[in-house]
C-alpha cells in the first residue's frame, strides 16, 4: 500500500548521504498520507545502500506497523509525536548533519545571518537536552514545545529536526539548515555576523511562500 508515498519516502532518505547529512545508519525521513494519516518511514538500522521503497515502514499514529518486515527507525516515536500534536505537518526528518551539531554542542541556536534563514522562518531554535531511545517521546514534545511555525530545531547535545509540509520539504530544510549552519559558523569564526532584523525575515519569508520555485 501507499507506493507512490513509500517510492518518495525512500528516495529522500537516499538523499540525506548524497547531501552528506549523515553518516553510516544515522537520519531518517518520514511522510504523513494526508487520506490514511499512515506514516512512512526508514527501517531501523539498515545502511542506505541497502534500503528500498520495499522495505521503508508503513505505521499508524499510535506506532503500530501497518505494513513493513523491519522494525521503524528508532527515531518513530519522535516522528509521531509531532504527526500528533501538528495536523499542518506531514514531512519530518532527522540528521546529525556536521555544522548544525556543531550549535547543538554549543548549546546554542541559529541565528538568522543570511536571507535563506527567512525560510526556515528566521533564527532556528534550541530544544533543551532529551535522552534518546525508541519508548521515548520527550524528544518530539519538546520539539513540539519550543519549534512554533519554525522549519527546524537544534536539539542540545544531538542533532536536528526539521518540519514540512510533505516529506520533501523536510528534507530540503534538513538541506538548508546545514548550508546556514555551516555559513553562521565560518561567519562566527571570522567576526561578528549581521543579524536579520524581524521585519527582512518577516518580508523574505512572504517571497519563499509567494515567489518562489514553477
Ligand atoms: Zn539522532
Amino acid at each position: 500500500m501507499l507506493s507512490e508515498l513509500r517510492k518518495t519516502v525512500w528516495e529522500l532518505n537516499m538523499e540525506l548521504p548524497k547531501n552528506n547529512l549523515v553518516v553510516m545508519t544515522s537520519g531518517n525521513v518520514s511522510g504523513r498520507d494526508p487520506e490514511t494519516g499512515y506514516i512512512v518511514i526508514k527501517p531501523s538500522g539498515v545502511k542506505y545502500e541497502k534500503l528500498s521503497p520495499d522495505n521503508m515502514v508503513i505505521v499508524d499514529l499510535n506506532g503500530k506497523v501497518i505494513e513493513g518486515d523491519l522494525a521503524p527507525s528508532v527515531d518513530t516515536n519522535t516522528h509521531l509525536y509531532i504527526y500528533n500534536h501538528r495536523p499542518d505537518i506531514c514531512g519530518v526528518c532527522h540528521t546529525h548533519s556536521t555544522y548544525a551539531s556543531v550549535f547543538a554542542a554549543l548549546g546554542r541556536p541559529i541565528p538568522a545571518v543570511m536571507t535563506a534563514s527567512a525560510m526556515l522562518g528566521g533564527e532556528i531554535p534550541l530544544g533543551d537536552f532529551c535522552y534518546i531511545g525508541s519508548n521515548n517521546i520527550e524528544i518530539g514534545a519538546e520539539i513540539v514545545r519550543k519549534i512554533g511555525s519554525k522549519k527546524a530545531i537544534v536539539m542540545k547535545n544531538h542533532g536536528v529536526f526539521t518540519v514540512g509540509k510533505n516529506a520533501a520539504q523536510a528534507l530540503k530544510m534538513a538541506v538548508e539548515v546545514e548550508e546556514i549552519a555551516k555559513i553562521t559558523y565560518l561567519a562566527l569564526a571570522l567576526g561578528e555576523p549581521v543579524y536579520l532584523t524581524d521585519e527582512q525575515i518577516k518580508i523574505t519569508l512572504e517571497m519563499y511562500d509567494n515567489d518562489y520555485g514553477q
